[in-house]
C-alpha cells in the first residue's frame, strides 16, 4: 500500500489539522478525493486501499474506484496552509502551494547534481562554487571567443590562434599567435636574417641591425670570398672554352672528309645520260614535279661545291709579341 499523506511536521499551525487529516495514512490530506459518503482519502491512500478492498474504510458501504472524484475545495484550503520548507537548516516559510517550487528552483538547501556530467553532487548554495571548480563547465577563450571546457582550455589556449603571445626573438613584441609567423619574416627586428653573402659561403646569420653592421665590417672579406667564388666559375668557362674549340675543330675535319669523299663520287646528272638506274632522290622527284621541289633540288646545299680546305691555323703570337711588332713598325715609319 502506497500512502502519501502530508507530514503534519511540515505544517506552522498544526492545531487546524484535525478536518483535513487523512483516515487511512497518517498525515494531511494530499490531493484529496471524495466518496458518496462524504468520506475524504488521499488520491493514492484510497486508490491503494480499494485495489484489495471493495467498501469505504470509515463507513465500510460499498464503493468503487468509479465513484471517487476531486475534491478541489479541501484541496485549496490546504494548499493554502502556511508549510516550512523540508530542510531544518533552510527558513523559507510559505503556502503549501508554493512548497514544491521552492525546493525544485529556490531552496539552498536542495542537493543538486552537477550539469556538466562531472557525477559531483552538493547543495544548490554550493553550486557557484562548483561551476567555478568544475572541471567540465564550459569557459570561453578570453582570446577567440570560444566555448571549452575548463579543463581544455590551457591545450586551447597553447594553440588557439588569436592568443597574444610574445615574440620569440625577444624583441619585445606582443601579439596574436597567427600574427607572429608574418612579424618574424616581416618587421621582427631581433629575427635571425642569413647575410647576402651567404651563397659564396659566408656564415654570418643575426639581426636587421646587427647584418647592417656585419656588411660595414666584412666589406673585405665578402670582397674576397666573391672573388674565390668568381674564380672557381672562370676556370669552368675556360675549361669549357677548351672543350668548345675542340670540339669545333673536330667538326670541321669531319665536314672536310665528307666533301672529299662526295668529290670522288661521279655527279647524278651523268649517271641519268649512261642510262644508269635512276637514284632514290630522282625517282621521288620525276620532271614536271613542282617547282618548289625542282627549287629545292638545286639548292646548293645538295650540290655544295667543295669548300676551301680549311686554312691551317695561323700561329698564336702572344699579344705582348704583336704590339713590340707593331711598335717596330713604327719605328721604321719613322
Ligand atoms: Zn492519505
Ligand atoms: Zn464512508
Ligand atoms: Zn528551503
Ligand atoms: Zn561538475
Ligand atoms: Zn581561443
Ligand atoms: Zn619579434
Ligand atoms: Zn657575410
Amino acid at each position: 500500500m502506497e500512502l502519501n499523506c502530508l507530514s503534519p511536521d511540515i505544517f506552522i499551525h498544526t492545531d487546524t489539522l484535525e478536518e483535513v487529516m487523512c483516515p487511512i495514512g497518517t498525515g494531511v490530506l494530499n490531493d484529496p478525493v471524495v466518496l458518496p459518503c462524504q468520506h475524504r482519502f488521499c488520491k493514492s491512500c484510497i486508490t491503494a486501499w480499494l485495489s484489495q478492498n471493495s467498501v469505504c474504510p470509515t463507513c465500510r458501504r460499498e464503493v468503487s474506484k468509479q465513484e471517487l472524484r476531486p475534491d478541489d475545495g479541501v484541496w485549496k484550503i490546504v494548499c493554502s496552509f502556511k508549510v516550512k520548507c523540508a530542510h531544518p537548516a533552510c527558513g523559507w516559510q510559505g503556502r503549501l502551494a508554493d512548497r514544491e517550487l521552492h525546493l525544485q528552483k529556490q531552496c539552498e538547501f536542495t542537493e543538486l547534481i552537477c550539469e556538466f556530467g562531472c557525477g559531483s553532487k552538493f547543495l544548490r548554495k554550493e553550486l557557484e562554487s562548483h561551476k567555478k571548480s568544475c572541471e567540465l563547465a564550459p569557459v570561453v577563450c578570453k582570446f577567440c571567443g570560444k566555448t571549452v571546457k575548463k579543463a581544455k582550455l590551457g591545450e586551447h589556449e597553447a594553440e588557439c590562434p588569436e592568443a597574444v603571445v610574445e615574440c620569440p626573438n625577444k624583441c619585445g613584441s606582443r601579439l596574436a599567435r597567427r600574427k607572429l609567423e608574418d612579424h618574424i619574416s616581416e618587421d621582427c627586428k631581433e629575427a635571425r636574417i642569413p647575410c647576402k653573402y651567404a651563397t659564396s659561403g659566408c656564415k654570418f646569420k643575426g639581426s636587421k641591425k646587427s647584418v647592417a653592421e656585419h656588411y660595414a665590417a666584412s666589406l673585405e672579406k665578402h670582397l674576397e670570398q666573391e672573388h674565390s667564388v668568381l674564380k672557381v666559375a672562370l676556370e669552368k668557362i675556360q675549361g669549357l672554352t677548351v672543350q668548345c674549340q675542340t670540339l669545333a675543330s673536330r667538326q670541321t675535319e669531319l665536314e672536310r672528309r665528307l666533301t672529299a669523299s662526295k668529290e670522288r663520287r661521279p655527279p647524278p646528272a651523268a649517271a641519268a645520260v649512261s642510262g644508269a638506274k635512276p637514284s632514290a632522290a630522282s625517282r621521288r622527284h620525276p620532271q614536271g614535279a613542282h617547282p618548289r621541289q625542282q627549287q629545292q633540288q638545286s639548292r646548293p646545299a645538295r650540290q655544295a661545291p667543295a669548300p676551301a680546305p680549311a686554312p691551317a691555323p695561323a700561329p698564336v703570337v702572344p699579344a705582348e709579341n704583336q704590339e713590340d711588332l707593331e711598335g717596330g713598325d713604327i719605328c721604321k715609319q719613322q
